[in-house]
């Protein structure tokens, strides 16, 4: 415990590695556990170490700058950035021995010039534009930088360990594209070879396509969603996997009002009898959002407790009706976490919440704010 935190986001380690174990066994390929934005807000060093020791084969990050942190973290494993500006430090990630993602012939040109500075062959993967038109190299650009990573490779300045791509509707299982990035990517890996160079390893699928296209997972998968536990095509099932993530504080202040006294700001909700409320010290400066004012449930001592009025930065207000049911101040409140298998009403999860404002599980863990304290069980 934190003695001067408000706020938890209590991570279950053993959750994690029991996803990697889902996502290996659903595909039928490695996996590549993806930890940026910090591991979707969950801890990318404690996160990726038990990704590893769970027997992913390599970590994938947008920034080199979050692979270095991994690095001087202690994490000694295989990491893969994907993601640069024409600021990044190619030189510093090479002597990170970090797997640096070329998405167009001039950044390989940057790091071929920076494997010669250092004096060490690059480890490089070519991140190829197959039909999302986001990053990665562009059929009309494949040629150049086809001829370029033959020549570096040839040169001895960069080794090709990866070729990778990323699928524009991995969510929607039968989407003809993703079938059609598949085919690009292996065109793309034809011709290199052709060149003489073969990448160690091909990798496409996002979590949805590990779950459900064991035909695209080429060599290894590279699930970043479902490694903290949620399905991204719930429609098709859970597969099992568990969420991380437990967001949760307890209630700081309980307080009787009489019928009729506004609550919050601007007292967009006014009691309509006496009752009695509950403080929960988390706001939209932690993560929850604030459209969610009046439409949150929180869930203390088994049940779920609606919050009224607005969502503040710091804190929100829950209704525990005119007994106070039975809560006390000090008792553990539960924003959102897995379903818990004790009587009572399911704890509200991640999922849910996006759902109530109209956007993606992602979003909502990834935007858990740096005030919740990490903590790993
Ligand atoms: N690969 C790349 C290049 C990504 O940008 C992402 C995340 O957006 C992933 C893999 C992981 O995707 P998901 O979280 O859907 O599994």
């Amino acid at each position: 415990m934190d003695s001067y935190a408000n706020l938890y986001a209590t991570v279950d380690l053993g959750a994690i590695a029991h996803n990697v174990g889902v996502l290996r066994d659903c595909s039928g390929a490695d996996v590549i556990a993806v930890v940026k934005a910090d591991g979707y807000a969950h801890g990318a060093a404690p996160v990726g170490r038990a990704a590893l020791a769970a027997g992913a084969i390599a970590l994938g990050v947008a920034q080199v700058r979050e692979a270095r942190l991994l690095r001087r973290a202690g994490i000694d494993g295989h990491l893969i950035a994907w993601l640069h500006t024409d600021h990044t430090d190619f030189a510093g990630a090479i002597a990170d021995d970090i797997d640096i993602a070329v998405s167009s012939p001039r950044q390989l040109v940057r790091v071929v010039d920076a494997a010669r500075t250092v004096g060490r062959t690059a480890t490089v993967s070519v991140k190829i534009d197959t039909g999302l038109a986001r990053s990665g190299v562009s059929p009309n650009e494949w040629d150049a930088t086809a001829d370029a990573l033959a020549a570096a490779a040839a040169e001895g300045s960069i080794r090709l360990s990866t070729a990778m791509c990323h699928l524009a509707f991995g969510d929607e299982p039968d989407h003809p594209l993703n079938s059609l990035q598949s085919q690009r990517i292996d065109d793309c890996v034809a011709d290199l070879k052709r060149r003489g160079v073969t990448p160690d390893l091909v990798h496409i699928a996002n979590s949805p396509a590990a779950l459900t296209r064991p035909d695209l997972a080429h060599d290894a998968v590279r699930p970043g969603l479902s490694i903290y536990g949620y399905s991204p095509v719930p429609d098709v099932g859970d597969f099992g996997l568990i969420p991380a993530m437990t967001l949760e504080t307890s209630v700081s202040l309980i307080k009787k009002i009489p019928a009729g006294q506004g609550v919050s700001y601007n007292h967009t909700w006014i009691a309509p009898r006496d009752t009695v409320l509950g403080v929960v010290p988390a706001g939209y400066g932690d993560g929850v959002p604030r459209v969610l004012s009046g439409r949150l449930g929180v869930h203390v001592n088994g049940r779920l407790f609606p919050n009224v009025g607005r969502i503040c930065m710091d804190q929100l207000v829950i209704d525990l009706g005119p007994d106070g049911g039975g809560v006390a101040e000090g008792d553990r409140a539960i924003l959102f976490g897995p379903a818990t298998a004790a009587s009572g009403e399911a704890v509200p999860s991640a999922k849910d919440w996006a759902d109530g404002c109209g956007t993606i599980d992602y979003e909502i863990i990834s935007r858990v704010g740096s005030r919740a304290v990490r903590r790993y069980v």
